[in-house]
Formats: C-alpha cells, structure tokens, sequence
C-alpha cells in the first residue's frame, strides 16, 4: 500500500546553488551558464540547453568572485571565453546584491 499525503503534492521550487556564494536559491533567481558538448561555455537564458550546468546569483559580486577565483573553469572544466565574461558582465555587472 502506497502512502501518499496531500502534502507530498505541493509543488517544490527547484532550488540551486550559485557557485560563488554558494547560496541556494529557486533556479530561475540564477543565471545558468553551460558547457556544450564542444567544450564552450555559454549562458543559458531558458535554462534548457543541454550540457553540464553551472549557476551564479544575478549579482555583479558573484561574478567578480567566480572570474576572479576561476569558479567557473572549476566547475565546468572549461574557461569563460572574454564574449561571455562581457556578456555577464554587461547582464549583471553592476548589479549589487
Ligand atoms: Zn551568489
């Protein structure tokens, strides 16, 4: 016999953990930036490439952590090309969080 509670249904927000900070938030908070199968990272504004995945906080001290201490070569085994850098750092760069 299978034990379900109404409770069990209620709708759980996919949580994330943002790879400078390393707080946990819904995923759609977080910006996701993924590896494609060629090795190339790039930002992932639906969140539905496919690929090894990565998330940052929509926050301009969140970037400069992660490019400053490589988090996402560390987490993606793949450097950020400078388009991309530029790209997040013109998304959120001076956003303060
Ligand atoms: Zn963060």
């Amino acid at each position: 016999m299978r034990m379900v509670s109404p409770a069990v249904k209620v709708k759980k927000i996919p949580m994330r953990q943002c790879i400078a900070c390393r707080t946990k938030k819904p995923k759609r908070e977080l910006m996701r930036i993924v590896r494609d199968p060629e090795g190339h990272l790039h930002l992932d504004l639906k969140g539905k490439s496919p690929g090894r995945g990565a998330y940052i906080c929509v926050s301009g001290a969140c970037l400069r952590k992660a490019t400053k201490e490589n988090l996402f070569a560390r987490h993606l085994d793949a450097k950020p090309d400078a388009a991309l850098l530029a790209e997040l750092d013109d998304l959120f760069g001076d956003i303060e969080s």
